[in-house]
């Protein structure tokens, strides 16, 4: 197995290191890639007011699963477990050790290159794992760093490739922090990690969160769900303006509420009703039980008490998983739309699409069918507001 080993400080990590991670590892032809935070560079101190390890970890695994390669692709916090300064000879130690019979690169920027002969053992190193380099700026000579290369494999017997990024993004984490704490920077890198950062207050942002703007609303709730959700996520968003705009519902109620729907998806149970508790949700049996009918319930809970969103679109988040009897029109249109956002691939869903623009109330009637049908093919036990949905609409369609 061919690994890739990715270390830094990662204070952030920002799109510059996911890209390069990203084409280093297609042109290695990795099967895996970690990335690895220092507890204590060796070679930079860590600026004053830096964020904790904690939110360093947690941040580099936000910004690895954007990367979307699950399988492939983790952070190892053996640094960060580690005591004293993390010297990357010390690291490459412990994966030599944990996998021996493969095949180690440790992938690195140009300036990493330049300055290795004065890391702790950089014949070491050298011995330990091949080196992957690639230019961090457009300025960078892949000539010089040639040049580098050989200076290593003849002073240390180094194995050492060069790479020709494709693509390089001209940013580093110093600039960044200076960006951030002036409102700026958002664009360099992924938006889940951005979000992390508004919600943590790091790097001198300290938003208010009851008062963010689409973009930054949007970064939070990514931030709080895995990266495979975030498709889901914006096609509720898309779906759900493009319902209200034709039904002439608030567009804006529709987006945020489309935005924060799924934002406590992945909570656990546990975490669940810890939410339900604060806020003083009351549960019935069957909710207590089933994490999935829960995350409408706390996604509407932080919705108002966190990110401070009015009343229509919390009651829109609350019920968009189960429906009820007489919906407004914006609830509706979020139930709607999840269902059948451009993500959804299911038999009929082309149908209900069409129905949602000619129709509401008879998209809302065939969406509920659906689901009770499914739930009950499945055997899953139907939610009484599910069929209260069902049969409120029977009868007053009917009139
Ligand atoms: P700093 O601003 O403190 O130098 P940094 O942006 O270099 O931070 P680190 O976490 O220290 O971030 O870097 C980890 C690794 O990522 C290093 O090998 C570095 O060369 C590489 N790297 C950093 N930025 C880029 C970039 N824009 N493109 C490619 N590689 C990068």
């Amino acid at each position: 197995m061919k690994i890739g080993i990715y270390g830094g400080t990662f204070n952030p990590p920002h799109l510059g290191h996911m890209t390069s991670a990203r084409l280093a590892m297609e042109m290695l032809g990795l099967d895996r890639l970690l990335f690895v935070p220092a507890a204590i560079p060796p070679h930079k101190a860590l600026p004053e007011g830096s964020p904790s390890p904690e939110d360093r970890l947690a941040m580099t695994v936000i910004a690895a699963d954007s990367l979307l390669l699950r399988d492939k692709v983790a952070v190892d916090d053996l640094e960060l477990r580690r005591e004293g300064k993390s010297f990357t000879v010390d690291t490459l130690r412990q994966f030599r050790e944990e996998y021996p019979g493969d095949e180690l690169w440790f992938l690195m920027g140009s300036d990493m290159l330049f300055s290795l002969p004065e890391w702790h053992l950089p014949e070491e190193i050298c011995a330990l794992a091949g080196l992957a380099a690639f230019a961090r700026s457009e300025g960078d000579e892949p000539e010089r760093m040639e040049v580098q290369a050989e200076r290593m494999r003849a002073d240390y017997g180094a194995r050492v490739t060069v790479l020709r990024l494709p693509e390089v993004v001209e940013v580093s984490s110093t600039r960044l922090r200076a960006q951030l704490a002036g409102g700026e920077g958002a664009e360099f890198l992924p938006p889940s990690v951005y979000g992390y950062i508004l919600r943590m207050g790091l790097y001198g942002t300290h938003k208010d969160l009851r008062h963010l703007t689409d973009a930054e609303l949007r970064a939070c709730s990514l931030s709080m769900v895995y990266a495979k959700r975030h498709a889901h996520i914006l096609g509720v968003e898309e779906e759900a303006v493009r319902l209200a705009r034709r039904w002439g519902a608030d567009e804006e109620l529709a987006r945020r509420a489309g935005i924060l729907h799924d934002c406590t998806k992945y909570l656990e149970l546990e975490q669940q009703l810890q939410i339900c508790d604060e806020y003083g949700i009351v549960l019935d049996d069957l909710e207590r039980i089933s994490v999935k009918l829960l995350h409408s319930k706390t996604g509407a809970a932080l919705a108002r008490h966190l990110y401070g969103q009015p009343e229509e679109i919390c009651q829109a988040i609350f019920w968009h998983t189960t429906g009820k009897a007489d919906m407004t029109r914006l609830e509706k249109i979020i139930y709607l739309a999840d269902y059948m956002e451009p993500n959804r691939d299911f038999p009929g869903v082309e149908e209900l699409r069409k129905l949602c623009y000619e129709d509401l109330d008879a998209a809302l009637q065939m969406g509920l069918e659906m689901s009770i049908e499914e739930l009950r093919e499945r055997g899953v036990p139907i939610h009484r507001n599910t069929q209260g949905a069902l049969d409120w609409l029977l009868e007053h369609r009917k009139g």
